[in-house]
């Protein structure tokens, strides 16, 4: 009825058939006798030529058509005499017979192209126009096909795909719930999911071995480029299985999206302890298509008349080839003064250029030798024309910055090359963080993980500074410094998880208000279990080399987590508040 092919399948070889396509009028282009319009739909662009002298009424109708009209074209398919090799359909073009306008259009807002005009207010507005351009179909399609290539992979390995409610009591992911009021319950509410963590594990006491679900999480926490405040996990838990099991499986998927979907093949994915990414790179998730490795200079700067060095915890640099003569006093003042903003806090930032002559050029240059600074520059293994930067202070605080300048250098040198996908799993991170604002350990990962099997007497026993060497068997999968998942074995056992609660400051009435269907659960054979969360927006995002989840998501938030297009969220009407007795007592700021 409305097609017979669609905009983007004909070639060479329909010449002279009849057929018909429906879709949007991209652009018309009247040239008097010659009237071209393109037609486009989810498949591609084909172009419809209208005679004058063929049939003057039809050419009429096709010079009134708008952006966006809505029409079916009946016609032959012919050869193009001028082509366009940058289109799959170029070769040829549609003499049309008849044109049936299924519907007009506004001009829309901004233009429906590749590159469009429009900002991204009016296009998340519009985002039915938005959805329409060619390169954010392309990644709502490519996030389907990730979807469906992962159920595939996960079926094949005995994986049941299992449902978990969206109104639940809140599961503690270190973020603020949602949380939804209940009619039926005045004064209690539900929270919507930060993620299924609770309801994946009782499955494996259920006997699901095996679980999987491709699952909206939300999470109420201030917006950044790559956070949504509902966001899409592919979200996992095994029974009977170690840590090796899990990142094995899990290797295993990340290979089989890569390959069918980007034709890509990994070798096997590298590991790091936290420990060894915070000393090598600063962060618990390196980018490691480059090297730029932390190189700590304790043992060789200190004992001079530098008092920074002297009294610092860390001395620590990095090596950035070959940009000694890319930096003036100026572009390193500049340099300094980026470190310096809030936002990386550093104090100042220590320069040494590795001259062509063997002598050294730096910031800190009357308080050590040229033979000092060759031993700094021998331990980075400097070359002339190198440059080093170094920092010093707090030795947490000063790795993160100096990871901050890393990426930076990284970025200006172009080093992170599109197309390059580097894996890496960080593991053996700390159970437990201290936080020193509110005197209290917070999980690492989630309270549900277990420490490792030769730290839990430690745990059972030990003192503050022990707590804060456990470790746990957590893990991370990084691609190219961006999180893409992480996941725990969890504890079994109910003595274990009561004894984590508490050292996570919750008391015996609040952990079991909480969680006691959980340690309950674990009373009744609870077999060792384990499992993993991939954030699914951001790997369909990093998989195409884009570093933002929004172009991953067809209706995304704002950054101040509105849906632009329907205007939520609003307010409700009175009646609703009082069916949910809810009192709304806003104060207006003075
Ligand atoms: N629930 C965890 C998370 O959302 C993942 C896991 O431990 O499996 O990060």
């Amino acid at each position: 009825m409305y097609r017979s092919h669609n905009c983007g399948e004909l070639r060479m070889e329909h010449v002279g058939q009849e057929v018909k396509l429906s879709g949007w009028v991209q652009t018309s282009r009247d040239f008097g006798a010659l009237t071209f319009v393109d037609l486009r739909d989810r498949y591609g662009i084909t172009q419809l030529v209208f005679n004058i002298d063929d049939d003057a009424d039809l050419c009429e109708k096709a010079r009134k058509l708008g952006r966006e009209f809505v029409v079916a074209a009946t016609g032959l398919v012919r050869e193009r005499s001028n082509k366009n090799p940058n289109r799959p359909t170029g070769d040829i073009e549609i003499e049309v017979k008849s044109l049936d306008i299924l519907n007009a259009s506004k001009v829309p807002p901004f233009t429906i192209e590749d590159d469009t005009d429009g900002g991204d207010e009016l296009r998340m507005k519009y985002r039915y126009l938005d959805l329409r351009r060619g390169p954010v179909q392309d990644n709502i399609i490519f996030r389907s096909q990730v979807a469906i290539e992962t159920r595939k992979y996960l079926s094949d390995q005995l994986f049941v795909e299992v449902e978990t409610p969206v109104l639940i009591k809140s599961t503690p992911e270190g973020a603020r719930d949602f949380v939804v009021p209940s009619r039926m319950n005045p004064g209690q509410f539900y929270a919507l999911p930060q993620s299924p963590q609770t309801f994946k594990q009782i499955l494996m006491v259920s006997g699901f071995d095996r679980y999987f679900q491709i699952v909206k999480c939300f999470r109420d926490e201030d917006l950044r480029a790559d956070r949504q405040p509902e966001f899409t996990q592919i979200d996992c838990e095994m029974a009977f299985v170690t840590q090796e099991d899990i990142l094995n499986t899990f290797e295993g998927l990340t290979k089989h999206l890569f390959k069918t979907l980007r034709g890509i093949e990994f070798g096997d994915f590298p590991r790091m302890s936290y420990d060894e990414a915070m000393t090598r790179y600063g962060s618990d998730k390196p980018d490691i298509r480059f090297g730029m490795e932390f190189v700590e200079l304790n043992d060789v700067a200190k004992g001079k008349d530098f008092a920074v060095f002297n009294n610092a915890e860390l001395i620590v640099g990095i090596c950035a080839e070959g940009q000694a003569d890319n930096y003036s006093n100026k572009d390193i003042k500049k340099l300094t003064e980026w470190m310096q903003r809030p936002q990386i806090g550093a104090k100042g930032l220590v320069y040494v250029k590795v001259q062509a002559d063997g002598t050294f050029k730096s910031s800190i240059g009357k308080f050590y030798s040229d033979e000092d600074l060759k031993t700094w520059a021998d331990k980075f293994g400097a070359k002339p024309g190198d440059m080093l930067f170094i920092l010093s202070g707090e030795t947490e605080k000063t790795r993160k910055q100096l990871n901050e300048l890393r990426l930076e250098m990284g970025r200006r040198m172009g080093l992170m090359k599109e197309g390059d996908f580097k894996p890496l799993w960080v593991v053996d991170f700390p159970l437990l963080e201290w936080d020193e604002d509110l005197e209290r350990f917070h999980a690492m990962h989630h309270p549900f993980t277990s420490p490792k099997k030769e730290d839990v007497e430690r745990m059972l026993s030990g003192d503050h500074e022990t707590m804060k060497q456990l470790r746990a068997d957590a893990y991370d999968l990084v691609i190219n410094g961006v999180e893409i998942g992480g996941g725990s074995i969890r504890i079994h056992d109910r003595a274990l998880q009561e004894k984590n609660f508490k050292l996570l400051g919750f008391t015996d009435e609040e952990a079991e208000a909480q969680f006691g269907f959980l340690m309950g659960a674990f009373e009744y054979g609870a077999p060792p279990h384990g499992g993993i969360a991939f954030g699914f927006d951001r790997l369909c995002a990093v998989m195409k080399d884009v570093y933002s989840i929004r172009d991953f998501i067809a209706f995304p938030k704002n950054n101040q987590g509105r849906d632009m297009m329907i205007d939520a969220p609003s307010p409700i009407a009175g009646e609703q508040l009082e069916e949910l007795n809810l009192q709304l007592d806003l104060k207006s700021e003075e």
